[in-house]
């Protein structure tokens, strides 16, 4: 009984109609990704790799990121895949030896791809370190806080180089959607990108206009608002219109009551922390994809969050 169970952990989340949602781990730390393996995590949706950086007295060289990121691919295997997020530093996440020249708006200033472009020579280094770790295990690399399809293409340009030079194979590349343009320009953006990944985190913070940390309005910047729904509907619909593939790695994606909607809305990928896991397959397969996607369509017509939680509330 008890290696039955413990297998459990293993299976895939699929939904009572046969549709199946892929759950992974978010993590901040490659040495962690052995856990999120343990736990039931079918790959790392998101690795906030800033948090690698933020380990460091100065950047990690090539040969100190390689190593870090070994570990995470030996951890995971050749069948799990790792999405690596580009250094995404800048607005709350300060990195001590890359000083930001004071800004009114750190949150609408020198941010994630933004702040890297500044410094191709990190990015290429970072990028450098992820294809030679990765090796012939799946790797995607994703760039956070992208605008528009121009900051893709600089940044995707970087990548190109770089795969050429090393002769490393050819790996997807995606974007984060964090800011309410992308969502808006979703089917543009779609063309040219493997793949999106939604941080609800961020995309709630710039479609309310609330700092996601503030002391007073935080509690408002809640990620099943209506407005946010549309977004997530957008992006999914105009990827799955090229037959990309569409996550979401913000906190949204480990809140039970917001489960069904995101698998209802059509995303194919939930990322979420290690210890969420278990929770959120076991409630993936609770779900019928045909139900839940009359309550995504239902949700969406409510005109407010309070609105959206008290109807799932009543469920
Ligand atoms: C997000 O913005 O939702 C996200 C996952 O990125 P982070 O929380 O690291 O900004
Ligand atoms: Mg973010």
């Amino acid at each position: 009984r008890e290696r039955k169970a413990y297998d459990a952990r293993f299976e895939s989340a699929v939904t009572t109609d046969s549709h199946r949602i892929e759950v992974c781990a978010n993590l901040g730390n490659t040495a962690h990704a052995k856990d999120a393996v343990e736990r039931g995590a079918e790959g790392v949706g998101l690795l906030r790799t800033e948090f690698i950086f933020m380990a460091h007295p100065d950047a990690p060289d090539l040969d100190t990121q390689i190593s870090e990121y070994r570990e995470a691919f030996d951890a995971l295997g050749h069948d799990r895949p790792l999405v690596a997020r580009t250094l995404d530093v800048g607005g709350d996440k300060p990195l001590d030896y890359w000083p930001i020249p004071q800004e009114d708006n750190p949150f609408l200033g020198l941010r994630g791809i933004r702040l890297a472009l500044t410094r191709p020579e990190v990015l290429e280094t970072q990028i450098r370190a992820l294809l030679t770790a990765a090796d012939d295990r799946p790797l995607r690399i994703m760039f956070p806080m992208v605008k528009d399809v121009a900051e893709f293409h600089a940044a995707k340009a970087i990548v190109d180089r770089v795969q050429q030079d090393i002769k490393a194979p050819d790996v997807q590349v995606g974007v984060m959607i964090e800011i309410p343009s992308c969502a808006i320009l979703a089917p543009t953006l779609a063309k040219h990108v493997d793949f999106f990944s939604i941080g609800t985190n961020d995309l709630t913070q710039y479609t309310l206009a609330i700092d996601r940390g503030h002391s007073q309005l935080s509690a408002q910047a809640d990620g099943l608002h209506p407005a946010v729904l549309h977004l997530i509907k957008m992006t999914v619909d105009a990827a799955h219109a090229e037959g990309r593939w569409v996550g979401v790695c913000g906190e949204l994606a480990s809140d039970a009551q917001a489960v069904p909607v995101l698998v209802g809305l059509g995303v194919d990928e939930l990322s979420v922390a290690a210890r969420q896991v278990p929770m959120v397959k076991a409630r993936i397969r609770e779900l019928s994809m045909a139900d839940s996607t009359q309550l995504a369509e239902r949700i969406l017509m409510l005109p407010t969050a309070a609105d959206v939680r008290d109807a799932l509330e009543d469920m």
